[in-house]
């Protein structure tokens, strides 16, 4: 279960209604211990589940967070996907049992999947942070309302509510909007997912990030498409530096 208290943080009533009635859920919820990703009875994370974890841990690029010899130093990667993005941290490989703990908090709105990847997703940036991020703001990539209506809640804007709660960061929701309906980046259809993106979101209230460093945050980040065009967005708004979070790499 999640320790995430109902009465919060009036910041958090700022979030929409299917967001809180989902925080809501989180608190009222008494499950039987149940594995986190696959459901079967028993421990938080099941034997063949937590096997299936692919951590990415130990002396990582301070860019990207690949492997590499000696902590503290570069890939070597060009890092082309990272554009205008100083550092992504991203605690788990989307393969295995991360795709699967996404999949159940984004699709199936389970709440101790949820809990479980905002716990993995605090700890990682806490490891990962130098002293600059302090007074970082946390900046949800937006949903667009269709897909919030269908899915019905925002699982970026939940992150980051969960976040700022747990790391101390000002959470900036509704500073980053989308402006226009986009294909999923996963469908077939999409050729270009930068294109696919091009013009898709809006920035409000560019005082909030004006010489400011941002977490970027998100579930997953894939080809970084729509992460370069949230951080070109913020940084053209002033924004120091711009990190990103998820839970997976893909
Ligand atoms: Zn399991
Ligand atoms: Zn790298």
């Amino acid at each position: 279960m999640v320790a995430v208290p109902s009465g919060m943080d009036p910041r958090w009533r700022s979030l929409r209604r299917p967001t809180r009635e989902f925080l809501r859920a989180l608190v009222d919820l008494a499950l039987p211990p149940a594995c986190v990703a696959c459901g079967a009875p028993g421990a938080e994370l099941c034997d063949p589940c937590r096997r299936n974890l692919l951590w990415r841990r130990g002396p990582a690029c301070v860019r990207c967070g690949e492997p590499v010899l000696v902590a503290g130093r570069l890939c070597g990667g060009r890092h082309d996907e990272l554009r205008l993005i100083t550092r992504l941290v991203a605690p788990l490989g989307y393969a295995g049992t991360g795709g699967a703990l996404v999949r159940r908090f984004k699709l199936d709105a389970d709440p101790a999947a949820a809990g479980w990847l905002l716990r993995t997703m605090a700890a990682a940036w806490r490891e990962a942070a130098a002293d600059g991020w302090r007074r970082a703001g946390l900046v949800p990539v937006p949903l667009h309302s269709r897909r919030r209506r269908e899915r019905g809640f925002d699982q970026a804007a939940w992150l980051v509510a969960g976040l700022g709660v747990r790391l101390r960061l000002e959470p900036l929701t509704g500073v980053l909007v989308r402006v226009r309906h986009t294909a999923p980046q996963g469908d077939p259809r999409v050729l270009s997912r930068d294109r696919n993106v091009a013009d898709a979101f809006g920035l409000r209230r560019a005082s909030k990030v004006r010489d400011r460093r941002i977490v970027l945050v998100d579930d997953v980040f894939t080809s970084g498409a729509t992460t370069r065009a949230c951080a070109a967005l913020l940084r053209a708004a002033g924004a120091r530096e711009v990190a990103v979070l998820v839970a997976c790499r893909s």
